[in-house]
């Protein structure tokens, strides 16, 4: 895809990387890609009990060992709390991060979706993308979250992809991660049900002739 073979994947939650860009995350890793996966909050269904920790947990290192990242990063913020206040905190955090892994690719949540964790995610991970002082990011694209990007009133700033990743031979793959996230995964016709994943995956593929791909919005590229 680009010139330094380093990805950095934005998830506000986890499960958020694999909706939006898992196919196109394995695709890359096959390739060799370097991907880097941040967690931005952490979410303990049924409350933040040891037991459920360790779940939390495993699910999360069975998603990464899966993939095959080269490392993750979590922020440990409290899901569905983030506020405006916490942009500028995020900027120094994610800004760290980008300086350590010094990506050329950028995956960030859709600024507009219903979450307001993702539009702080994605407000304050643009912010570390500036040329001035990453010069390294050469690509910036936006990724939508069945059930977060769709479910969004209509604005200036919607969700109109531009520029599709074929994921054909990482679908199949794709799912079975997701399926890895028990709690998150809906029964049908559910948005977050295996059928409507791989029924966006259809969609989007239809777009470019091919059978699954995942959509994308390029905020920025550089060409040097
Ligand atoms: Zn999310």
């Amino acid at each position: 895809m680009d010139d330094n073979h380093s990805i950095l994947i934005v998830a506000p939650h986890p499960d958020d990387e694999t909706l939006g860009c898992g196919g196109t995350a394995l695709k890359y890793i096959h390739q060799g890609y370097k991907v880097y996966w941040l967690i931005c909050t952490e979410f303990y269904r049924g409350g933040k009990t040891n037991e459920n920790i360790a779940i939390r947990n495993n699910e999360i290192e069975s998603v990464s060992s899966k993939y095959g990242f080269i490392k993750r990063f979590e922020l440990g913020y409290t899901a569905a709390e983030l506020t405006p206040a916490d942009v500028s905190p995020l900027v120094k955090k994610i800004t760290a991060i980008v300086n350590e892994i010094k990506p050329s690719v950028v995956f960030l949540p859709n600024g507009s979706d219903i979450h307001t964790d993702h539009q702080i995610i994605f407000k304050a991970a643009f912010s570390c993308t500036k040329n001035f002082n990453f010069p390294f990011i050469t690509k910036v694209l936006l990724y939508e979250t069945i059930s977060e990007t769709e479910f969004a009133p209509v604005s200036d700033h919607s969700f109109i992809p531009n520029v599709y990743i074929n994921i054909s031979d990482f679908v199949e793959q794709k799912l079975q991660i997701m399926e890895l996230y028990k709690s998150e995964v809906m029964p049908p016709p559910g948005p977050r049900s295996l059928i409507a994943i791989k029924a966006l995956a259809t969609y989007r593929g239809s777009a470019i002739g091919k059978s699954y791909a995942e959509a994308f919005m390029l905020l920025k590229q550089i060409i040097n």
